[in-house]
């Protein structure tokens, strides 16, 4: 398919909604040529082959997931056995992974980390879906994170670590605090790194043209990684006003990732929660929510990563979950559709995939507008890349 034509009634360039249609996509050689207005695909010679789709929108991007844990797998049990588990076994699950993100109408899937090397792996292989891949994030010593992380304790140490990551990695995951404790309702321990060495770490990786995304929730860890300097901030429960206006004075995005304390909330006895931790698991949805819409209003770039591959989120369907819970939170359609295209793309320096003419062809068709029914966005019909 050198040379086609999509007709289409409206689209989403990656920033706004086209919806004076129809219009005709030409793409010539893996680039968008033109977007004609009207359906022209009848002027165009017979070397075009020709296509429509009911909507197009560029590939949606998943900017937070760890592609070789099965999310869907309840059973804890069989999860923490499968992390003594072959490579080759492991790789089959990142490739079902990929799978289910394509069919999602994903084409860039950020990986979080992974202490065995699979993002990596997976990365070389993955066509359809391109995968940008951190390698191995960093902690401290004896801290959380072992299942995607590499210990460091002091600054030789992360040097050396940086230096050696960075051969590889895409971006740099670093992890500043621990998982929310559900049954207190906050985050336990102080931040993994002072922001001094934080700041260290984020220059670091400067340096090596990385950016740094950052695992952190509770007051002290958010604040000590907006101190720091970091990219992104991954997870950021327990947000507070005053972060958030930093973050947007500072251009920090937000990685709200709602879908794992949702899925604790929605099937509390897979883990056991009692009634009194289900409360306050719905008291921290809700004020994530609340923060998430305050974030919008303060123009804090918000972007869609579900965490897939963490305990209940499945790899693809959790993207579109996650685009409901921005929805929800108050975000238009546009801002929300932003938070899983352009904006992950500007923020990581990805190549962009609007649809503009000049730009490689990343898109994707729906079988209707989400501007008419946002269910839409689970009706993906065909995916145009190269
Ligand atoms: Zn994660």
């Amino acid at each position: 398919m050198n040379r086609y034509a999509v007709a289409t009634d409206s689209y989403f360039d990656g920033e706004r909604h086209r919806c004076d249609g129809p219009y005709t996509v030409v793409v010539e050689n893996g680039r968008i040529a033109e977007i004609a207005d009207g359906d022209i695909r009848a002027e165009l010679g017979d070397e075009f082959s020709l296509r429509e789709g009911a909507f197009l929108m560029p590939g949606l991007v998943e900017a937070h997931c760890h592609l070789f844990l099965d999310g869907g797998q309840l059973d804890v049990g069989v999860r923490s056995k499968y992390l003594n588990s072959s490579e080759a076994e492991m790789l089959s699950v990142a490739r079902a992974n990929i799978a289910a993100n394509l069919a999602a109408g994903v084409t860039l899937a950020m990986d979080a980390g992974d202490r065995y090397g699979i993002n990596h792996l997976i990365r070389r292989e993955s066509k359809l879906v391109t995968v940008r891949s951190p390698g191995l994030a960093l902690r401290r010593p004896g801290r959380y994170g072992g299942f995607m992380a590499r210990e460091v304790a002091d600054r030789q140490e992360i040097a050396a670590a940086i230096q050696e990551i960075g051969d590889a990695a895409d971006d740099l995951k670093v992890i500043q605090t621990g998982i929310i404790d559900f049954e207190a309702g906050t985050v336990k321990g102080e931040p993994q790194f002072e922001v001094e060495e934080l700041r260290y770490i984020v220059r670091l990786a400067r340096e090596r043209g990385l950016r740094a995304f950052v695992h952190c929730s509770g007051v002290a860890g958010i604040e000590s990684a907006v101190a720091a300097g970091v990219d992104s901030i991954e997870h950021g429960f327990f947000m507070t006003r005053d972060a958030l206006k930093a973050m947007a004075d500072q251009g920090i995005s937000w990685v709200p990732t709602f879908s794992p304390v949702h899925f604790q909330w929605l099937r509390p006895e897979i883990a056991g929660w009692d009634q009194q931790t289900v409360a306050k698991l719905r008291r921290i949805l809700e004020a994530h929510e609340e923060q998430v819409a305050l974030a919008a209003q303060l123009g804090v770039d918000l972007i869609a990563g579900s965490d897939a591959g963490s305990h209940g989120v499945p790899h693809g369907e959790s993207l579109l979950a996650e685009l409901d819970f921005l929805r929800q939170a108050g975000l238009s359609l546009e801002a929300v559709l932003r938070s899983a295209t352009s904006l992950p793309r500007r923020r990581w320096r990805a190549e962009p995939a609007g649809l503009a003419p000049g730009l490689k062809a990343d898109f994707i068709a729906l079988a209707g507008s989400p501007f008419d029914d946002p269910r839409h966005l689970r009706r993906v019909t065909a995916v145009f890349r190269e």
